[in-house]
């Protein structure tokens, strides 16, 4: 088969302003394509189009893949990977990255199945090996491992990665690349599911790793009524609240607001660092955020060294004076 070398993107625009994690793949694969000259392709599927082909181009993809009608306006994971894997077998690119959003994690292993391809889910990493292969990095093992997943013969390489993990590349009006419009087969298969209704979640829109301002808990904080004031802290800062390990193995704080290797990435403009010691497996998923305050009673801690704002003092207290002087500003 003549192989195109390209990287594509599934195109997730759903919940567009709270997920950005199609942009943050294109960023990636902007990355990944220079170590194996491939171009970055955009794929996108539904009506109305034109706005996401330009946001796809702005963020770095240089050819756009686009199957626009009518009948598309509602995602339906059959007939989208139905569509995505038929032109995958067209086009043969070598890479295809989804993100693991809901509608994600019910696509991309209908695709890869319809391709006989692999496909790693939940990717934390993406990187080339000197074999120009794509290495899919994902927890296994409950989250206690890292592993490490190539594709060697099958293409294309499929991985769903989770939304936080990459940059996206900032906005670039001047972006210019091609639109191959595809028009929709004849012969797609009957729906099998009706949409009946569709209803935006209100409850928590902001999700922890989109987040721009995180508070984040570790076990300093001492006590489960002082872990709960800081969602206090969160409420008047527009923040989220996540923990480390010992604090959900507490009960303290559900699994989905844990910070590390075996949780959530964030990357928020400032993170509020109380009583976390700064351990590698939470660290690492700590990188990408902006701006560091941390507070803990040891000035040697790793989270002290790391941040850009260190306090030595006790975590509840500072809590407490935080919520005393917010609530005199904002009154
Ligand atoms: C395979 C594996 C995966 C893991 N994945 C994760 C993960 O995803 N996320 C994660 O968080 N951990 C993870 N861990 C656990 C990780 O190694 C650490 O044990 C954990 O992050 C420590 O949490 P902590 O900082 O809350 O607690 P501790 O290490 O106990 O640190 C508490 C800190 O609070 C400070 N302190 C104490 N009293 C006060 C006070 N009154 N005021 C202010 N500061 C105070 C202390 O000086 C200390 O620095 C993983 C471990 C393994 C082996």
């Amino acid at each position: 088969m003549n192989r195109k070398n390209e990287i594509w993107v599934f195109g997730d625009y759903r919940n567009y302003f709270q997920n950005r994690v199609t942009l943050q793949l294109i960023g990636r694969a902007v990355e990944l394509a220079k170590e194996i000259k491939a171009t970055v392709c955009a794929v996108v599927m539904g009506h109305d189009l034109d706005e996401w082909i330009g946001e796809y181009m702005a963020h770095g993809a240089r050819r756009v893949y686009v199957v626009e009608d009518p009948s598309l306006k509602e995602y339906d994971a059959e007939t989208y990977a139905h569509l995505t894997a038929r032109l995958a077998a067209a086009h043969s690119p070598e890479i295809l990255l989804v993100g693991a959003t809901s509608f994600g994690r019910e696509f991309a292993p209908r695709v890869a199945k319809r391709l006989n391809t692999g496909l790693t889910a939940d990717c934390v990493g993406l990187a080339i090996n000197s074999d120009g292969l794509l290495v899919q990095t994902a927890p296994s093992f409950g989250g206690n491992l890292l592993a490490d997943i190539v594709t060697p013969q099958q293409r294309p390489q499929m991985a769903t990665v989770r939304p936080g993990i990459f940059k996206e590349i900032p906005h670039n009006y001047e972006a210019k690349g091609e639109v191959i419009r595809i028009p929709l087969p004849k012969d797609i298969p009957a729906r099998r599911i009706r949409l009946i209704k569709s209803v935006r979640q209100t409850q928590k829109p902001q999700k922890i790793e989109d987040a721009a301002i995180v508070i984040c808990s570790g076990r300093g904080i001492g006590t489960q009524k002082k872990f709960n004031s800081l969602y206090e802290l969160a409420e008047l800062t527009d923040a989220e609240v996540g923990a480390t390990r010992p604090l959900v193995y507490a009960g303290w704080a559900d699994h989905e607001d844990l910070v590390g290797q075996a949780g959530k990435n964030i990357r928020p403009k400032i993170l509020f660092s109380f009583g976390v010691s700064g351990a590698i497996q939470h660290t690492a998923a700590i990188s990408g955020a902006e701006f560091i305050i941390a507070v803990n009673k040891n000035p040697q801690a790793p989270m002290m060294k790391m941040a850009d704002v260190a306090i030595c003092a006790d975590a509840g207290q500072v809590c407490a004076a935080l919520i005393r002087e917010l609530k005199k500003r904002i009154r």
